[in-house]
């Protein structure tokens, strides 16, 4: 198998390419206290142990946030949201191309996400923008009011 078909195309979905998470199952390459050692790359190849694709270096699955967002692309069942990642995208994260998406902050490990996320907090001061562009909530994911 060549390494360019490990490449992007395993996201035909993404608008906006992430990095790709892997986990080597490999017990050696496990720091302490962890279930398993992850990397980026493009290329399912362990860097430490340098094992190649499964079964031992397995894909992560990309968890995005989901944003509540009032006139944002994806529609859910009780409000409209947006990927923090790529906002103007409008195909909901599916397991077909090993994404996932989730309204829990700390269930979130998609670089994007964590970055957007990351910057809002630290400009609005723990708080990410929300529905109507108002400050949200991270914790009870409510709208703040505004004064
Ligand atoms: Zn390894
Ligand atoms: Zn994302």
């Amino acid at each position: 198998m060549s390494q360019q078909d490990w490449s992007g195309v395993i996201h035909p979905d993404q608008t906006v390419l992430q990095p790709v998470i892997w986990t080597c199952q490999n017990p050696q390459c496990k720091p302490p206290g962890r279930h398993s050692f992850d990397f980026q790359s493009d290329y399912a190849v362990c860097p430490k142990c340098k094992a190649e694709g499964y079964p031992l270096v397995q894909k992560v699955t990309l968890i995005h946030f989901l944003l509540p967002q009032i006139d944002g692309p994806i529609a859910g069942q009780y409000s409209r949201y947006c990927l923090p990642c790529d906002p103007k995208r409008d195909n909901m994260a599916t397991q077909t191309n090993g994404e996932a998406a989730t309204d829990q902050p700390q269930l979130v490990n998609c670089p994007g996400c964590l970055n957007a996320m990351q910057k809002a907090m630290a400009e609005l001061g723990g708080k990410i923008l929300g529905p109507s562009g108002r400050p949200l909530d991270l914790q009870t994911q409510t709208p703040i009011a505004l004064e």
